[in-house]
């Protein structure tokens, strides 16, 4: 069986001062057998919020895909992890709308966090646009097509799917919409990597909540969450893992 994955991403939020939330929900992930649980932290708080949860796996929320260079304003793999970060996202939606950034970008910065020894988790999700217009499979598939790195394994990657209406809005898809996509995954990435495909954790993010993780977390191949703004305090995110225990 998978085992679940809760993981934070505190995107540009969080300061010096926040990291004090880290240690009540360190304590809780110490409680919550058979749950891994991750924060993605600004780059700036890496090192400080591995020095007060030592023992929670921090995180990064981008990388540059080169090892090093003229890059002004990124950071690299060896950076991150040097900061002590485990793993870092790539793809975001925030991330493929501001900063344009495309599937074979986020594919190489996949790579590069294996290279690194470090673990990723993949964004892919539709927009509202897509949805209404019946393309929410297809886009979802492409994308997963197009930035599922070379050498995809379960102890390194995770697959995260965020629908970008759900962001931040309150909004949810229905236990059967997440099903449904989370089937279409686990199918696309079983004619990609054949009998790994099974292994690979798939999350499910957008507007999680401790009132709506027991639902989300119990729908098929949904295997963890990916949370936003329930993930800035211990009093919001820790319900959500107890939700995942
Ligand atoms: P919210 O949980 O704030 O909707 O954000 C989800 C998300 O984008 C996590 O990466």
């Amino acid at each position: 069986a998978r085992r679940k994955l809760i993981a934070g991403n505190w995107k540009m939020n969080g300061s010096l001062a926040a990291l004090a939330e880290l240690r009540a929900i360190a304590d809780a992930a110490q409680d919550a057998g058979g749950v891994d649980v991750a924060i993605a932290v600004p780059a700036t708080l890496i090192a400080p919020a591995v020095a007060m949860a030592p023992g929670l796996a921090i995180g990064a929320q981008d990388v540059h895909a080169a090892p090093r260079g003229a890059h002004t304003g990124c950071v690299s793999v060896d950076l991150i992890a040097e900061a002590g970060a485990r793993f870092s996202i790539v793809g975001h939606s925030e991330r493929r709308a501001d900063n344009h950034e495309t599937d074979a970008e986020v594919k190489a910065k996949a790579e590069a966090l294996r290279a690194g020894g470090l673990r990723a988790i993949l964004c892919i999700g539709e927009t509202l646009a897509q949805r209404d217009a019946g393309d929410a499979e297809a886009v979802v598939l492409r994308q997963l097509t197009g930035s599922l790195p070379v050498g995809t394994a379960s102890d390194w990657l995770a697959i995260a799917y965020e629908p970008v209406w759900a962001i931040g809005t309150g909004r949810t898809p229905t236990v059967g919409d997440v099903t449904a996509m989370h089937g279409a995954i686990r199918g696309h990435l079983h004619a990609l990597i054949g009998a790994e495909a099974v292994a690979v954790r798939l999350l499910y993010g957008g507007s999680v909540t401790g009132d709506n993780a027991a639902e989300l977390l119990g729908a098929g191949n949904v295997d963890g969450a990916l949370v936003g703004g329930a993930s800035l305090t211990a009093a919001k995110f820790v319900p959500i893992i107890a939700a995942a225990v």
